[in-house]
């Protein structure tokens, strides 16, 4: 995360808000500079400008690459224009060719989506209590998964707990905190989340799409997220695969696209990250 650059940084302010400018938009020289600055591709990282008077939504999906809900939940996310990040998981990339093929699509698909790191043995194949303990082997687990699937940016989600980490700062369970310490010290950033849209049965949406946004809407009111004005949803790619539940993943989207306070972006670009 050592080559982010500041939040306000010249350039990208003109690339994204010509309003930096304090030139009227109409001014030739400044319409100009915005189409040169615009035209250079943006890699993970790349800072933007946040705006006080919209709602971040972070759409952070785990465990990938499992097809067909991977496959389907991308699809569902460029038909309606959203940018989402996708948390994978090592052992899963390496099961075969056509899952290897999906997570690079992810990871090529910047700045839409973001691929970041789940671990690559998901905790010990869900043995959590072993994992959180064996602080050195998670350290490796985690960098072996970094290494292996070519994640752009040092940011993780650990599997099975809800701690956040980044400049020093800690949330979250206390009985997996010493390795959240240790990835911080190690330079990557710790997202937890701040609501989840569970599942039952191994794969089914708990909550409909409506339920959702409600409970979306309650957070933002409340005030009560992990940083302010922004939610992190955290859900799973498996739970979007068959028909029902992909239409619930549509309209879950296009219940929150009527609200014009919303703007969905990329894990990279949330504020504790952005800050580093
Ligand atoms: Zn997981």
């Amino acid at each position: 995360m050592r080559n982010l650059k500041p939040i306000f940084h010249a350039g990208v302010c003109i690339a994204l808000l010509a309003a930096c400018n304090s030139k009227p938009s109409n001014d030739k020289t400044a319409a100009d500079t915005t189409k040169t600055v615009a035209a250079a591709p943006a890699g993970p990282g790349s800072p933007i400008k946040y705006d006080s008077s919209k709602r971040y939504i972070f759409l952070t999906w785990d465990d990938s690459p499992q097809p067909p809900g991977t496959v389907v939940s991308k699809r569902i996310f460029k038909e309606q224009g959203v940018k989402a990040t996708f948390f994978a998981v090592g052992m899963h990339y390496d099961i075969d060719p056509v899952r290897k093929r999906i997570l690079d699509s992810i990871r090529n698909e910047y700045p839409q989506f973001l691929l970041a790191n789940h671990s690559y043995s998901h905790g010990f194949r869900d043995n959590y209590n072993k994992f959180y303990t064996m602080v050195d082997s998670a350290a490796s687990d985690f960098a072996h998964a970094q290494q292996q699937m070519n994640i752009p940016l040092k940011i993780v989600r650990m599997p099975g707990r809800n701690n956040w980490a980044g400049k020093g700062e800690f949330r979250g369970p206390k009985s997996s905190e010493k390795v959240a310490r240790r990835l911080d010290s190690l330079g990557y950033q710790v997202i937890g989340w701040d609501l989840e849209w569970q599942f039952v049965k191994g794969s089914a949406p708990k909550q409909g799409a409506a339920e959702m946004v409600r409970m979306i809407n309650d957070k933002f009111e409340s005030g009560y997220t992990n940083q302010p004005n922004t939610v992190v949803i955290l859900a799973h790619d498996r739970m979007f695969g068959k028909a029902p539940y992909t239409d619930s993943l549509a309209r879950f989207i296009t219940l929150l696209k009527q609200d014009p306070r919303n703007v969905f972006e990329t894990i990279d670009h949330y504020p504790s990250v952005m800050n580093k």
